[in-house]
């Protein structure tokens, strides 16, 4: 009989999924809500021995699974998807009791998303089969053969979008996978396990095993038996991946935190880039895209400010699980820690509290929309992720200045720029990012490429990018002509 944890009367399993079963183990870590702190259960922490399992699941899976072709896992991809959509208000609610993100983001943002990932990408695999480059010498025929066993771990802050985003491409191109959820945040990826299971994924193809990032994670990504490694997260963890990826040279591809620009230039349409300036600090500013470097033309900042204010004053900061409610909580009380820790060596540092500054009075991991203004370009506010409702404010006076301190950072996943379209669009051209918007902000596709640079990352994801690396790509090729084998032959 499975053990059941009851949340908020979802009925959801505290363990790990390997080879279509649940396995518990006898170590358990304890899951708090970041929106009251109230025990949520005890989660199973998998060991070595959960992740050598897990592994050879998923090892053992893979050919059958490769076997069947784009055309043969569609159909089980599709009920996947379905399973996901039956489970819709679960995942709502799941996920905003155990990660503080807002229900009403994950009602009509997130799992719709969740879905689409998947069905999107068993979709595209279609057209991935067989392409042929003609030559006078020959037919090549241009194959994505699937990699094997796909280690795909997560991070908090979108549990469901961001395994989903990676379990998509992974399944469908006919890998088979090991998820490792984040720790303050599993229990989505539990009940995605219970949707896989009812669209008949076959056993092994994929495993879930919940953890600590230094222990169970760890054990995952140096796995010699793994072929790609696919991680979101942050710069530290990253280090530590793709070492124990160069080890077994496995190819990883790396999604990492941001410190993307936010460029208001003097010909901006000045409420409107305001209004787009309160969303960075959704989801209480922990979205690794967002711009939270405000860069403003000095003759329109004092406009630009009191615009903004005015949208952050009436952000409506409360319990997650309410559909009014625009900011919630930070996931984890040591990541409110982290945040306080920033804008106190800030201030330390000179600089000036616009708004915010401090804890808010709603909860105990809930922190106040916060700018800071009077920032050195070298200052530790300026060059770190905080991952924080917090922004800082600079000013330039023409564009080189603009793009000077646009880069000034090693960073490089995302930016937003405001002003008349083709002098944003010209200045975008020299800012060095992964993407970066013009006039908006989050419009995000499936085919389009994902990913950053320096820092932010080593690799895209999305469209064609994702099925790259997924795929094992190999070419066969059919010469035209009689070949006849001569040591003169070139
Ligand atoms: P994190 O790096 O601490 O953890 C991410 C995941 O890695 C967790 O599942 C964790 O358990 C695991 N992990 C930790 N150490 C590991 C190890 N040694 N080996 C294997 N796995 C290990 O990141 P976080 O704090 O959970 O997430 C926040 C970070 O993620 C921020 O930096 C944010 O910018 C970044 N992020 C990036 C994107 C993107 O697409 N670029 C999206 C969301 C979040």
């Amino acid at each position: 009989m499975n053990r059941l944890l009851d949340v908020d009367g979802i009925a959801v399993s505290p363990d790990h999924y390997i080879d279509g079963r649940r396995v518990p183990s006898d170590q358990t870590f304890p899951l708090s809500s970041p929106i009251d702190q109230a025990v949520l259960g005890a989660v199973s922490e998998g060991r070595a021995e959960h992740v050598d399992a897990a592994v050879g699941a998923a090892a053992r899976a893979f050919p059958a699974w490769a076997a069947l072709g784009a055309e043969g896992r569609k159909p089980v991809l599709d009920r996947f998807a379905e399973e996901i959509g039956r489970r819709a208000d679960a995942f709502c609610r799941l996920e905003s009791r155990d990660a503080g993100v807002l229900l009403s983001r994950m009602r009509h943002g997130v799992v719709p998303r969740a879905m689409l990932n998947i069905r999107w990408f068993a979709e595209q695999a279609l057209t991935l089969q067989d392409r042929v480059i003609h030559t006078e010498q020959a037919e090549h025929r241009v194959r994505h053969d699937p990699a094997g066993v796909a280690a795909i771990i997560t991070p908090w802050n979108a549990p469901l979008m961001l395994s989903t985003w990676k379990l998509g491409p992974a399944l469908a191109s006919g890998n088979a996978c090991v998820l490792k959820p984040p720790e303050w945040a599993p229990l989505t990826c539990s009940l995605l396990a219970d949707a896989a299971d009812a669209a008949g994924l076959p056993p092994g193809v994929l495993n879930i095993v919940q953890g600590a990032g230094a222990s169970t994670g760890a054990a995952l990504v140096s796995d010699k038996r793994l072929a790609r490694i696919s991680f979101t997260g942050s710069v530290p963890t990253a280090r530590a991946i793709a070492q124990a990826a160069g080890a077994n040279l496995v190819p990883a591809s790396l999604e990492l935190g941001g410190k993307s620009a936010f460029i208001v230039l003097e010909d901006a349409d000045l409420d409107n880039a305001a209004a787009t300036a309160a969303l960075m600090y959704r989801n209480a500013g922990q979205v690794c895209l967002a711009g939270t470097r405000l860069l403003v033309h000095a003759r329109i900042a004092e406009a630009f400010v009191a615009a903004l204010r005015g949208y952050v004053e009436r952000l409506v900061i409360g319990d997650p699980r309410d559909e009014a409610t625009e900011l919630g909580p930070i996931i984890h009380a040591r990541q409110v820690e982290r945040v306080e820790g920033f804008v106190a060596r800030a201030r330390q540092a000179g600089a000036e509290v616009l708004w915010g500054g401090g804890r808010h009075p709603f909860g105990a991991q809930y922190f106040q929309p916060t700018l800071l203004a009077n920032v050195a370009q070298a200052s530790e506010i300026v060059q770190n992720e905080v991952f924080g409702p917090v922004l800082t404010l600079q000013t330039f006076a023409d564009d080189d200045e603009a793009i000077a301190l646009a880069n000034g950072t090693d960073y490089g996943l995302g930016g937003v720029c405001y002003g008349e379209t083709a002098h944003a669009a010209a200045l975008a051209e020299r800012v060095r990012t992964g993407f970066l918007w013009i006039n908006s902000f989050g419009i995000r596709d499936l085919a389009a490429p994902f990913g950053g640079i320096k820092r932010s990352g080593i690799g895209r994801e999305g469209g064609d990018w994702s099925f790259e690396f997924f795929s094992d790509v190999k070419d066969i090729v059919i010469p035209k002509k009689p070949f006849r084998a001569s040591f003169s032959h070139r």
